[in-house]
């Protein structure tokens, strides 16, 4: 986990880590934004069953309230809703 060591005036060190304050940075490459989001899209492989891939909310595709995709499943999602499953 990647962290932050921040010297105050008084001369005490402190360790800001990821997993404080500061959202980690969006996933969609060339975006240096913060993550506010994560992906809600269900990935049964991974141990949470979502996505979780973190997105500003630029990147965020939302899709109902307290549910956000990636670029790349929003479009998956998409394809997926409007053909018949099967179809190519
Ligand atoms: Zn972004
Ligand atoms: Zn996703």
């Amino acid at each position: 986990m990647p962290c932050d060591v921040i010297r105050t005036p008084g001369g005490a060190t402190v360790f800001a880590c990821s997993r404080g304050r500061r959202p980690p940075p969006c996933t969609v490459p060339g975006c240096d934004r913060p993550g506010v989001r994560q992906c809600d899209y269900p990935v049964p492989a991974r141990r949470s069953g979502t996505c979780d891939r973190y997105l500003c909310a630029a990147h965020a595709v939302s899709r109902g309230p307290n549910r956000d995709l990636c670029p790349p499943h929003a479009k998956l999602e998409e394809r997926q809703g409007k053909l018949p499953l099967g179809e190519p």
